[in-house]
């Protein structure tokens, strides 16, 4: 039987306690620490619960457990680590809708977005059971004379988590499955503005038999990330959040001789091409600016209206004018507030100075109400057109439901301004011309391309691979490309002598 969202909350808001407890050395504790922050519920500001901030006490704690459990798990046979994380998986899609419902409270996302954030972790948990075959080596036989050489996965260490507001399922999940599952241990630190999302991954973490402290949730903000940037036991970093913070992290992480990937903002743009069909760039563009109300690393803030496309503009606006912002309990609602008051503010304040700007507005969501809920950090749909690249508006992350329609005269001009945007994470194309399409994905210095699909996020057997401003290092997050992040390789040179035979006098003449 189908249960409504208002009993789903009261199934879970008993469970929420008024400090979030940590992970450390298998056991949730709650912090020492003096200082914490609200979590609210973005739609009325009623306080959830509250994050701690970890003292140094509990970092070294986290820290020096994930080092000794580090030890002992880094020699569990791989298809144990396996079954393991298929045991995960399952649990993770039997708590699937309570996951999700927890995380609607906490960010306020609609509940079948919140249904996706969870989902979209839970492939990159399903892709962590493959794992045997994702660490597997390569071997070439006689390389020389009765010499073989191959190469061999290995775990690394400790490995850290940073992860921002946006997604509190699936970023945290894009991590830690993956690093365990290679054998390392891991620390994760999520967003003190969604802690119980994470809190619940990790119990849930613990429930499907993992070694009890392999996974250390600590909370808190700066103070505690920049105890892991500098701990010289942890070994890597992987962090997704904001460019100045991402910067900071790389910088920091890397200067202490650490591994780092880290994922930072975006300006997605979409090209439309005159010839695309008007109807599905409208509806794709609906959900692409203002799901999740813009808050999205992938969401389309761009539309390039590409030649005759430009007289498409008034109808786009009329059609997102139509989207309804609400609290995660109303099913018609088709997104949610902002995370924030200061989030909300930030956004307003970028549209009024498009307005001042001189960029048209044709639908300004700054006034929106939403019955009831006088309280949430609201900001209805809003769209701009006669954009150009030297406004503000265009310049931003905006982070928030905000469309702005820039013209281009033919798809160069498209590509060459997209090129020259300082972000690569995503982009799409729509167009009813293959010869379009295949030039534009051949071109844009762009590392998420979507042809007629606007938010091309790859599922987790390939890797999340954005470019240039919105990614700092090399090797990307989940796929294959996470494995190698997450590992060492050693290569193996061997020769086995028969009884009796001698060394060479010089191994150089055999290696030859
Ligand atoms: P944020 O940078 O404010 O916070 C991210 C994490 O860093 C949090 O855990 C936070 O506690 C920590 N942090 C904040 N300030 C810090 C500081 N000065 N020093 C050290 N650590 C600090 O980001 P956010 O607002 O939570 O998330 C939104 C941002 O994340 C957007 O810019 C969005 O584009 C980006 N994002 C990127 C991707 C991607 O894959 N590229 C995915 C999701 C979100």
């Amino acid at each position: 039987m189908a249960i409504s969202i208002q009993e789903r909350v009261s199934q879970v808001a008993g469970l929420i306690p008024t400090q979030v407890p940590q992970l450390i050395n298998g056991s949730w504790v709650k912090s020492a620490s003096l200082v914490s922050i609200p979590v609210t519920n973005p739609a009325t500001q009623a306080v959830l619960t509250n994050t701690p901030c970890a003292t140094q006490d509990e970092m070294v704690a986290a820290v020096e457990s994930a080092q000794r459990a580090f030890e002992s798990w880094k020699d569990v046979p791989v298809p144990q680590r396996a079954r393991m994380m298929l045991k995960y998986q399952a649990l993770l899609k039997e708590h699937h809708d309570e996951l999700a419902t927890l995380l609607a409270m906490e960010t306020g996302k609609t509940f079948e977005d919140a249904k996706g954030d969870v989902w979209r972790g839970i492939e990159v948990a399903e892709h962590a059971c493959n794992i045997s075959s994702l660490m597997m080596g390569e071997t070439v036989g006689n390389v020389a004379r009765n010499i073989d050489c191959s190469s061999w996965i290995q775990p690394m260490g400790v490995f850290a988590g940073i992860t921002p507001f946006n997604f509190p399922a699936m970023i945290p999940l894009w991590m830690f499955p993956m690093a365990i599952a290679c054998g390392n241990t891991f620390i994760l630190k999520p967003s003190e503005q969604d802690p119980l999302t994470p809190n619940r991954l990790a119990e849930l973490f613990l429930e499907a038999g993992f070694p009890k402290d392999v996974l250390q949730v600590v909370h808190g903000a700066k103070e505690q990330v920049d105890f892991l940037l500098h701990h010289p036991d942890i070994v890597g970093v992987s962090f997704v959040g904001s460019v100045p913070v991402g910067q900071h992290v790389y910088r920091t992480a890397t200067d202490n001789l650490k591994r780092c990937q880290a994922f930072a903002g975006a300006k997605n743009h979409m090209v439309v091409m005159p010839d695309a069909d008007k109807q599905q760039v409208i509806n794709a563009l609906k959900g692409a600016a203002c799901g999740a109300a813009g808050q999205r690393c992938m969401a389309i803030s761009v539309a390039v209206l590409v030649g005759e496309a430009a007289n498409w503009a008034d109808e786009i606006a009329a059609e997102l004018a139509t989207l309804k912002p609400g609290p995660f309990t109303d099913e018609e609602a088709d997104f949610g507030p902002l995370i924030s008051p200061q989030a909300r503010e930030r956004v307003t304040a970028i549209i009024e100075q498009a307005k001042e700007d001189g960029a048209s507005c044709l639908v300004d969501g700054t006034q929106v109400e939403v019955t009831d809920y006088p309280n949430g950090n609201w900001v209805g749909a809003t769209v701009f057109a006669k954009v150009t690249p030297e406004m503000g508006v265009y310049q931003q992350e905006i982070f928030g439901p905000v469309l702005c329609l820039v013209e281009a005269n033919d798809l160069n001009d498209a590509i060459a301004m997209i090129n020259r945007n300082p972000f690569g994470n995503g982009t799409s194309i729509f167009t009813g011309s293959g010869f379009a399409a295949r030039d534009f994905q051949h071109r844009i210095k762009v590392g998420q391309v979507g042809v007629n699909v606007p938010i091309p996020v790859p599922l987790p057997f390939f890797s999340f691979t954005g470019w240039r401003g919105s990614f700092y290092g090399d090797q990307h997050a989940y796929g294959k490309q996470a494995v190698r992040f997450y590992t060492e390789t050693k290569t193996v040179t061997s020769r086995w002598f028969e009884a009796g035979e001698n060394v060479d006098a010089n191994m150089t003449i055999a290696l030859k």
